[in-house]
């Protein structure tokens, strides 16, 4: 059996931008260490490539947009198959639909990264469970793993177009294929962020691991209207890798895998996605109305990641990846039935803004079951901790009474605290998990 060096686990740290727009395009991992420098100020870089029009067409509508990453992708001949649903809806098409394809980007690309690399520890043969290390120039992470992110994916309400496609939530003005148009709900402003923006903002910030740009549709959503959304994607996110290989800058970035509950497209998703120089996959778009489909979409999709593309006799075939080797995030997921589940699944790690609402809420989570700490049964339990089985600061310093009173007294201290137990106790889940496969419990 395997022996895992445990690491002490970094409290990750919560970086707080000025902004609540920004924040929605800038999700990063938190292996930063303690005193590193973050540029915390405005790090989107201003684009005037959004015009004033609200008419919310793909590939439209734009002015003075610059074309460079367009250009490109339009010299590329990719044999996937793409659909031209914008042809479909009536749009005026100013860029090209097909995605640039694997040959278009530069063969240092598909190089091993010095710097950063999934070391694949243990396989279970239980399940498509697996132990793991990913190494980043800021250390490395146990898998499977719980990451927390610098942001949360506010993105994903504000990018979405309703069912029509036309019609946008109040901060996501237009999503066109150059981007988002954000309104500011502060000033009114209008923040464009394009897959450029977003790649430098990020680099900007010191990500370890960068998220493209992406869109989320809606659950219910029909199929055309998935593709179209799906699409713009992939070509977003092509170009947000191109924007990152321009300056690697030891960082790293992963793939957004989408594609709702709709097999085939998750399937293109995966193939055209893995095709390209990334250096992990995450699994976004819907995932679901509940925990079940969550379960049922990993069971279905899943399997595709374990794929070597080798042939008989070990060698990776022409036109193959082995995408066994790259490390598997799922994005935003919630409760804990969830994270427990996408580990059988293959998920190496995941977020999700869990256990920091669950902060602001006033929930501790605890070995003997959620704490709600506004309950006055609390506020007499001296000497107490949240969970007497946890070495977090906040266990160690602080009662339940002492807890309850912060909360009452709505004292903002009391979510800093609350939030280090909860991650603290997201931490040694993700501990337990990974000592289980091992043992070949899971
Ligand atoms: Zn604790």
């Amino acid at each position: 059996m395997l022996q895992m060096v445990q690491r002490p686990s970094p409290i990750p740290k919560i970086i707080h931008h000025g902004d609540k727009q920004l924040r929605t395009a800038i999700r990063c991992f938190s292996t930063l260490k303690d005193g590193d420098e973050k540029v915390t100020g405005n790090v989107v870089s201003p684009l005037s490539s959004f015009g004033e029009d609200n008419s919310g067409e793909s590939g439209g509508g734009f002015t003075g947009s610059d074309n460079s990453s367009a250009t490109s992708s339009s010299t590329t001949s990719t044999s996937r198959a793409v659909n031209s649903i914008a042809s479909l809806n009536g749009n005026k098409l100013t860029q090209p639909l097909t995605p640039p394809g694997p040959e278009t980007f530069p063969a240092w690309s598909y190089e091993p990264r010095p710097f950063f690399h999934f070391e694949l520890l243990y396989e279970s043969k239980k399940s498509l469970a697996r132990v793991g290390r990913i190494h980043t120039p800021h250390g490395i992470i146990d898998t499977p793993g719980y990451v927390s992110v610098a942001t949360n994916a506010a993105l994903k309400g504000r990018a979405s177009q309703k069912k029509n496609g036309r019609d946008f939530n109040e901060n996501a003005v237009k999503v066109n294929e150059e981007g988002v148009l954000f309104r500011s709900y502060r000033d009114g402003r209008k923040i464009p962020l394009t897959p450029e923006s977003t790649v430098q903002a990020q680099k900007a910030f010191g990500a370890d691991i960068i998220i493209p740009l992406d869109e989320l549709p809606p659950y219910h959503i029909d199929d055309a209207i998935l593709r179209d959304s799906v699409e713009r994607t992939h070509r977003w996110e092509a170009r947000s890798l191109k924007e990152h290989l321009k300056n690697v800058r030891n960082q790293a970035m992963y793939c957004v895998i989408h594609g709702g509950l709709n097999r085939q497209l998750r399937k293109e998703s995966v193939n055209y996605l893995t095709s390209l120089p990334f250096d992990g996959y995450a699994i976004g778009g819907s995932l679901g109305k509940n925990g079940d489909e969550l379960m049922e979409l990993l069971g279905w999709m899943m399997p595709m990641f374990n794929e070597d593309g080798s042939n008989s006799s070990g060698e990776v075939m022409q036109g193959h990846v082995n995408r066994r080797n790259k490390p598997r995030h799922l994005l935003g997921i919630a409760d804990e039935p969830s994270i427990l589940g996408a580990v059988r699944h293959g998920i190496d790690t995941m977020d999700s803004c869990y256990p920091t609402r669950l902060s602001r809420h006033g929930t501790l989570l605890s070995r003997e079951g959620k704490v709600h700490i506004k309950s006055g049964r609390y506020s007499r339990q001296y000497g107490v901790p949240v969970d007497r089985e946890c070495n977090c600061s906040t266990c160690l310093h602080y009662d339940r009474p002492y807890l309850w009173h912060l909360f009452k007294a709505k004292e903002p201290v009391f979510v800093q605290l609350a939030t280090i137990h909860n991650l603290q106790y997201m931490n040694d889940l993700m501990e337990k998990q990974r000592q289980m496969i091992l043992e070949g419990k899971i």
